[in-house]
């Protein structure tokens, strides 16, 4: 169903563009410039490989656990649902969250850390800045550009944060997108959700994904309070729900409350504010936000996950192996580069630690697995 769209939110017809000129769609094809951006990437190789990316348990380790693509898709999804709600661009909000995570390294954050810190003397290594480069640069499928084209909104979405330095070292390619940084200027109202959008998905699958693997005790989470009072009026509508229907009730019931509260604070800001185009919002403070009290139970349920699960002995175990591996093939292919397929060695020519960190962060965990067991034995 088609929402009209409010004045502050981002449309097709004040779309900064792409920027290399591509006739419009045919008009009886009915897609938009976002949807054309959500199409392309979903299409695009790199976003097939989200499948066999870590999202926080290796992928290996069970079939019900979330990985980088069922994790970008509940992002899209709880997206979506809020952007509905506040007349904002659905299909910008979707072709960002499906493509948020595109940058993302095999293993999850080990591998970032670990190729960040090969690339230490070499600019360093972001994931957000990564994403970009996948749809600017990486992806090969027309005959006259490089990446997929996409729209400076989409685009705008995915750098949802860059270093000052990279800022500088990638001026003439980053121009407006890196200009809002140093400007202190705020994304569309679409972007500042999709980034929402992924604290949410992640916060409450990661429960979910916790609790199964064991390495979370369902009832450690009462000591937070987004946890405990949700478990209080489940069990009061559920007096006898245990185990994982529990689970899931309660998550349902974060989930609701969550959305809930973002929905209605974001709508009491832009009524205060009173954006009146997209270009109003790039000047406003952000808009799309929790209120003070949720926010506040946000904050401690993602430092509980942090200590608990995150930093739990059994994933960073894991994860150390990984750092391992990445370490390893870094060394290898800067002194063996003939190992890197043939279509990569052409990426910048002139950089080959970055060219390796392009090739590495490309890699799914099986892939990641296999070269090095290849190489290293
Ligand atoms: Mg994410």
């Amino acid at each position: 169903m088609n929402v009209e769209l409010a004045l502050y939110s981002a449309q097709a017809k004040t779309s900064l563009g792409r920027v290399h000129p591509e006739p419009s769609e045919p008009t009886n094809s009915g897609r938009n410039p976002f949807q054309r951006d959500r199409d392309r990437i979903l299409h695009c190789a790199a976003f097939r490989r989200l499948e066999y990316k870590t999202q926080v348990f290796l992928n290996h380790e069970g079939d019900d656990f979330r990985t980088r693509l069922t994790h970008s898709l509940e992002v899209a999804q709880i997206g979506r649902a809020i952007a509905r709600r506040l007349q904002l661009n659905e299909d910008l909000v979707e072709a960002i969250s499906l493509a948020h995570d595109l940058g993302h390294t095999p293993f999850g954050h080990a591998g970032q850390d670990a190729l960040n810190a090969c690339m230490h003397q070499h600019d360093g290594f972001e994931h957000n800045l990564q994403s970009l480069w996948v749809v600017d640069e990486l992806e090969e499928r027309y005959p006259t550009f490089n990446g997929l084209n996409l729209s400076y909104e989409t685009r705008e979405g995915i750098l949802k944060h860059v270093s000052r330095k990279n800022i500088r070292i990638h001026q003439n390619w980053l121009g407006a997108l890196a200009d809002r940084f140093e400007n202190n200027l705020q994304p569309s109202l679409e972007a500042q959700l999709a980034n929402i959008a992924d604290e949410v998905a992640y916060s409450n699958h990661d429960i979910d994904d916790g609790i199964r693997s064991g390495l979370l005790e369902m009832d450690s989470l009462n000591d937070t309070e987004l946890w405990n009072s949700r478990r209080h009026i489940v069990l009061k509508l559920y007096p006898n729900l245990e185990g994982r229907r529990l689970r899931h009730e309660v998550i349902r019931h974060m989930l609701h409350v969550l959305i809930d509260d973002l929905v209605n604070h974001s709508k009491l800001l832009i009524a205060q504010y009173h954006p009146k185009s997209i270009d109003d919002v790039r000047h406003l403070p952000p808009l799309i936000s929790f209120s003070d009290g949720m926010q506040h139970q946000v904050v401690e349920l993602k430092s509980f996950l942090f200590k608990n699960l995150y930093r739990h002995p059994r994933v960073v175990d894991v994860t150390h192996e990984a750092a391992t591996q990445i370490n390893f093939m870094f060394s290898f292919f800067l002194e063996n580069p003939r190992e890197i397929p043939a279509h990569f060695r052409v990426q910048d020519i002139n950089h080959p630690h970055r060219r390796i960190a392009h090739y590495i962060a490309g890699m799914t965990d099986r892939f990641a697995r296999s070269e090095f067991m290849r190489f290293a034995t």
